[in-house]
């Protein structure tokens, strides 16, 4: 098949995925006479949740041109620097994924190595005493961080909390102000070509056809292109992942916002606390093989601090992937490709992701099947691997309810068992191909759930190392005294 250019472009669908990708290709094509639309119906609307993202929401932000500051009071935005684990290691403990490392290498050696070896050696001081994002949260502060040679101690990230309606209207405003046209209603029919099976046009109940070169699939979970008119399979993970179903509901704030997500076990799932600015979002995600609708209900009632200010809206899904997310002239961005829970907050970032790969294989503007291969190869990696650092929480959990022993019990992908041993058995990280999660981040959960490398050499100098270490634990504690609160911070911000 010869390549096919691409002259015009439409997106199918008004969620977050929607209108990210309609901004992104607004700015990337400000140059190009390349036309944008995008169908958005208000009847069947969004799934208004996804609201914690990932570092890597930075980048979108910088590559359309947008200052943080106005990010940041557009969308009610909070910072975040990790992810604080309540109860998923046990009854009462509580461990903190941040955006960091721990401390800096000694004599070539990472850092978490060298703890890793004194801890066995009786050393007490926690692996967190190491890293200052972690300190910072833990303190309801915040700073920037400054990736300045001299000070890695400080070398850290942080993403975003954000009001994900607030999210989809700023960049809608962002994209129909760089001549994308955007079209209301619902899309009835999908017409395909006879001969290519390309799609040709879609038809909505208004009678309007709308023809164009690529479709992208924005329309979330029922995929309506992707899926229903391409006929592209779902590979399903829920033997791996078996949480299917999710309440979420929003309360007012009793305190000033935290800079990190909360992330608390409960009988059969977890519950989110997303602090934004002027209210918090909340959610149980569960599995309804081992708690019933109403009973999830319940427990998440019974633990929400501050007013409901929205009833609990149920979500049904299934873990998983689309097998391909670009298939002839159509990709799937955003719910239409796949679904991962949102322990980690990647969905967002799957997104951006995934307008990347769409951006970077549309070679010259054209359609070609070598580069929908790649991308379709590199889309599955990148997914697999999210869904292996997921699946390490539930593996690893230190309860005892039916449900956490049923996935501490279950069989988990040998690419998972591989780097759990690698640790073991070295205290290495394997980092494959396509990884969202660095080492730091692989260290983060096995020192949480309490793992640790069979064996390590100690270093000789036992004494040395222990007075680096103490001066890093002690710079640490000064930085994080110094900053500002959390809240104070997004103030500042407020004003620039
Ligand atoms: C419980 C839960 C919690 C989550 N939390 C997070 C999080 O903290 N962080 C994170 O990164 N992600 C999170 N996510 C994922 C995040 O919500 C989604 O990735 C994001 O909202 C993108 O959704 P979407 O735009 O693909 O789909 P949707 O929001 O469902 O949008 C679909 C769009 O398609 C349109 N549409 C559908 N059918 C038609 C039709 N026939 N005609 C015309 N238009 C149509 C709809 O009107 C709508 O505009 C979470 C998801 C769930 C389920």
């Amino acid at each position: 098949m010869s390549a096919k250019p691409v002259k015009k472009i439409l997106i199918v669908g008004g969620g977050t995925a929607g209108w990210m990708t309609a901004a992104y290709l607004a700015r990337w094509l400000e140059k190009v006479d390349i036309q944008v639309t995008l169908i958005e119906s208000e009847l069947i609307g969004t799934i208004g949740v996804g609201e914690a993202t990932v570092p890597g929401i930075h980048q979108f932000i910088k590559d359309l041109g947008i200052k943080e500051s106005e990010f940041i009071r557009a969308t009610n935005a909070t910072f975040k620097l990790g992810i604080e684990f309540e109860n998923w290691a046990g009854i009462d403990k509580t461990f903190f994924h941040p955006f960091a490392g721990y401390g800096v290498p000694i004599e070539d050696r990472p850092f978490y190595k060298t703890w890793w070896a004194a801890n066995k050696q009786g050393y007490t001081e926690g692996l967190d005493k190491f890293c200052l994002c972690t300190q910072l949260a833990h303190a309801g502060k915040f700073a920037l961080p400054s990736f300045d040679e001299k000070s890695r101690l400080a070398w850290y990230n942080y993403a975003y909390h954000f009001d994900a309606s607030l999210f989809a209207k700023f960049l809608r405003g962002y994209a129909e102000q760089r001549n994308v046209k955007r079209i209301e209603g619902k899309i009835n029919h999908v017409q395909l070509d006879a001969d290519t099976g390309f799609i040709q046009s879609v038809a909505m109940d208004s009678g309007q056809v709308v023809e164009s070169d690529l479709f992208v699939d924005c329309t979330g979970m029922p995929a309506l292109l992707i899926g229903k008119a391409l006929g592209v399979g779902y590979e399903d993970w829920s033997h791996w992942l078996p949480c299917d179903s999710a309440l979420a509901v929003q309360t007012t704030s009793v305190a000033d916002p935290d800079s990190y997500t909360r992330s608390s076990a409960r009988t059969a799932g977890w519950q989110w606390h997303i602090p934004l600015q002027h209210r918090v979002g909340n959610g149980y995600v569960y599995s309804s093989q081992f708690i019933s609708h109403d009973h999830a209900r319940d427990e998440l009632l019974n633990n929400l601090t501050g007013e409901r200010v929205t009833d609990p809206k149920l979500i049904r899904f299934t873990t998983g992937m689309r097998n391909n997310f670009w298939t002839k002239n159509c990709v799937a961005i955003g719910l239409s490709s796949g679904f991962l829970e949102p322990l980690e907050s990647t969905s967002i970032s799957l997104i951006q992701t995934g307008i990347a790969k769409m951006t970077g294989f549309l070679v010259n503007f054209e359609i070609d099947e070598k580069h929908v291969a790649e991308a379709n190869r590199l889309n599955r990696l990148e997914y697999e691997r999210i869904r292996d650092f997921i699946i390490l929480h539930y593996k690893l959990n230190g309860r005892s309810n039916p449900f956490w022993q049923h996935v501490r019990a279950m069989t988990i992908p040998a690419t998972l068992e591989e780097k759990m041993a690698v640790f073991r058995d070295s205290g290495d990280i394997k980092i494959l191909e396509q990884e969202s999660f660095q080492a730091d981040s692989w260290v983060s959960m096995f020192y949480g759930f309490g793992q640790a490398p069979s064996v390590l050499a100690a270093s000789t100098d036992t004494e040395k190392i222990h007075t680096i270490m103490q001066k890093m634990k002690s710079a640490i504690g000064k930085g994080a005294q110094l900053a500002p609160s959390h809240a104070e911070f997004i103030q500042t911000v407020g004003t620039t």
